[in-house]
């Protein structure tokens, strides 16, 4: 028996999202994530104003507002030889999005509030589940999931379990991309100097620091590295993301006083894409799907519409009465998502 309509691997952006979407339509669908939340996830931690339509329609905007998230005014780039381009969302090219700033908050607070929004839409949401492999019917079409003590049934899988997606592994589409290979150092401080209402990215010859006010007086500190690194970094995450800032003449003077309020989380390497977005009875959503450069900041952007587009291309496809025309939806979804 079938324990849920959708069972969704992952409540992060991508998973929360598409559980909005589905269970708005009335579909019972099922979310486990092997964390607990709030949990933190490494990332620099902004939206660009596009993202909060995407929050508007899952009830989450003004939650995320009330908690003294950071409206940000545009984006600040240095390159290593000290010029800096500045692009501020609302500018005279003429174009405005949904709004005219964008939003910096901690992945604890906008996690918590996206997965608490699913449940409010009537999804079932499970914690603390690390979903292992697939289950499959006899001619392969996936049927569930496996975890450490159980198989729980479902008509459609979805994988919205991040980098590293263990239901792309398991459906053979993971392909780890040999460049650029890269690790991130993330953590919060307290008490920079000069953070204005711009996020900051400084780009040296040796990696990028992605700098930004995230509101209640912490600013998030993002640094990017060749994955080369890694033995230099593995003995002291902390020592080494403050001797970067130290080195650098334009932002030492600015992390004199600063106190480090979190503790340094380490990720990567992260460039992974899928050859495809779906397989018989699974389709994949978010950066299980493929990663965006942290350059980008278009991540959780990219999260957030890959579970809306989902949405709309699962229930076509549980609709579906045969298994070709149900796996056709979820094709289509995939040329959507390319789009
Ligand atoms: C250094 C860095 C900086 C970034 N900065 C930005 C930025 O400023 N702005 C931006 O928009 N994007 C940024 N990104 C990208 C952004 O973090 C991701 O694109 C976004 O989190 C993707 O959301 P997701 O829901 O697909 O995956 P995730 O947010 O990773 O969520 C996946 C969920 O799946 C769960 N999970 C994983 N495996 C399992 C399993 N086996 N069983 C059960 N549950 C599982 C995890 O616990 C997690 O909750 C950054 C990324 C990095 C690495």
């Amino acid at each position: 028996m079938n324990d849920a309509d959708v069972l969704i691997v992952g409540g992060g952006p991508a998973g929360s999202s598409l559980a909005c979407t589905l269970a708005r339509a009335g579909i019972d669908v099922h979310v486990v994530d092997r964390a607990r939340f709030p949990r933190a996830k490494p990332c620099a931690e902004y939206l660009s104003p596009e993202a909060s339509r995407l929050l508007a329609s899952m009830g989450a905007l003004e939650r995320v507002e009330a908690t003294g998230a950071a409206a940000l005014a545009g984006v600040r780039v240095r390159a290593p030889n000290g010029a800096v381009i500045a692009g501020d969302f609302v500018a005279s090219h003429g174009f405005r999005g949904f709004r005219d700033r964008g939003l910096s908050v901690r992945r604890e607070i906008l996690d918590d509030i996206l997965v608490d929004c699913a449940r409010t839409h009537g999804a079932r949401v499970t914690e603390g589940v690390r979903v292992t492999g697939l289950a499959t019917d006899t001619k392969g079409r996936v049927n569930g999931v496996t975890t450490l003590d159980s198989t729980i049934k479902a008509r459609l899988v979805i994988g919205a379990d991040g980098l590293r997606s263990v239901v792309a592994r398991r459906l053979g589409l993971a392909r780890a991309q040999r460049w650029p290979r890269r690790l991130a150092l993330v953590t919060h401080y307290s008490g920079v100097g000069d953070v204005g209402e711009h996020g900051e990215m400084h780009v040296e010859r040796d990696g990028y620091v992605g700098i930004a006010d995230v509101g209640n007086g912490l600013t998030t500190v993002a640094l990017v590295v060749p994955a080369r690194r890694s033995n230099e970094i593995s003995g002291d995450r902390a020592g080494f993301l403050h001797a970067w800032l130290m080195a650098r003449p334009h932002l030492a003077p600015r992390f004199a006083r600063a106190e480090r309020a979190t503790p340094v989380v380490a990720t990567g390497p992260f460039a992974s894409h899928s050859r495809r977005a779906w397989a018989p009875g699974a389709a994949l959503v978010g950066d299980a799907a493929d990663f965006f450069d942290p350059f980008t900041g278009e991540g959780i952007y990219a999260a957030l519409r890959g579970g809306e587009l989902l949405g709309e291309w699962a229930l076509e496809s549980l609709s579906a009465k045969t298994e070709r025309v149900a796996d056709k939806a979820l094709a289509s979804y995939d040329a959507a998502r390319r789009k």
